[in-house]
């Protein structure tokens, strides 16, 4: 197993409060279509301010929200007003380009969860965009119980639409429990510890810890030492490269470099039919950072 260990970050906006970033980093781009993971909390909102992301755009990407507690407040330029809230998935397709904003709800006290990031084949990424939400009946068995947001896991099977076999799961798992997950063996699979201590085929992983599992395997054996929350992803090897940069992902540095162009001239105040903005935003766009200075190759 390849233990990814995470990076605080602090997310961008007015009042800015730390994330745990596994993913990407110099050692691994992608796990499956997965290419982004943001873990963070159980934070004090009344010390950190929560999360306050005004409109920023995406595109050629999916973006999947999860909560453990507290709740946020999406708005997106496709016309979708939405809370997020603990075991209900939110997921946000970008495709051609979208914008958003996401802000944590005036009644959340603790707010802990994940952003995670799908990225889009080639084949889709210009798709349109959209929204969907789906609360998953959660399944359980002895000392274990599971919500199957995207793809299908120990009998349960989520509805909502990916772009390419993708798995997203919650994992709650009691002490003592041994646990052995039937998974594809087509799949790779990458298991973030939110809290507790277990190892995943003999091998320790720690809390805020990614580990990541190569294919061929068709189970996943969990030794649960203390009681443990965590998600389960995969999904077949992308094999594809992109460039990811800011909130775009494209397939090279001029096409990137075009959106945020794009997304400078509408936050400037002009027109654009790329990234519309929310209605009713209580805050202004969200400037983009500066290209860097070097040419951004793909990776993957
Ligand atoms: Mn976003």
């Amino acid at each position: 197993m390849q233990i990814l260990s995470p990076r605080d970050v602090p997310l961008g906006g007015v009042r800015a409060m730390n994330v745990r970033r596994t993913l990407p980093q110099r050692q691994r781009t992608f796990i499956g279509a997965w290419c982004f993971v943001d873990h963070y909390g159980p934070d004090d909102v009344a010390a950190t301010g929560g999360m306050a992301m005004p409109p920023h755009p995406h595109t050629g990407l999916q973006t999947v929200s999860w909560l453990f507690s507290g709740a946020v407040e999406h708005r997106d330029s496709a016309g979708h007003h939405a809370f997020v809230r603990p075991g209900e998935v939110n997921l946000m397709t970008a495709g051609r380009g979208i914008s958003h904003s996401e802000y944590s709800t005036p009644d959340t006290a603790v707010l802990h969860g994940a952003q995670l990031w799908l990225a889009l084949p080639d084949t889709y990424r210009h798709t349109d965009p959209g929204f969907e939400h789906y609360v998953p009946e959660p399944v359980s068995g002895d000392g274990w119980q599971a919500r199957v947001f995207l793809g299908s896991l120990l009998g349960s099977t989520s509805p909502v639409r990916t772009f390419s076999p993708v798995l997203g799961a919650e994992l709650r798992l009691q002490a003592g429990t041994t646990l052995q997950v039937p998974v594809d063996a087509s799949y790779e699979h990458g298991l973030l510890l939110d809290s507790g201590s277990l190892t995943v085929d003999g091998e320790a992983l720690k809390a805020h810890e990614l580990g990541h599992l190569e294919p061929g395997r068709d189970t996943v054996e969990i030794v649960v030492a203390e009681d443990a929350l965590l998600l389960l992803l995969g999904g077949p090897p992308f094999g594809e490269r992109i460039v990811m940069w800011w909130n775009f992902i494209g397939r090279d540095h001029d096409e990137v470099a075009a959106y945020r162009a794009q997304w400078q001239h509408r936050v400037d105040g002009g027109d654009d039919d790329r990234f519309p903005l929310p209605t009713d935003d209580p805050m202004d766009p969200l400037p983009a950072p500066a290209l860097p200075h070097v040419q951004m190759l793909p990776r993957g």
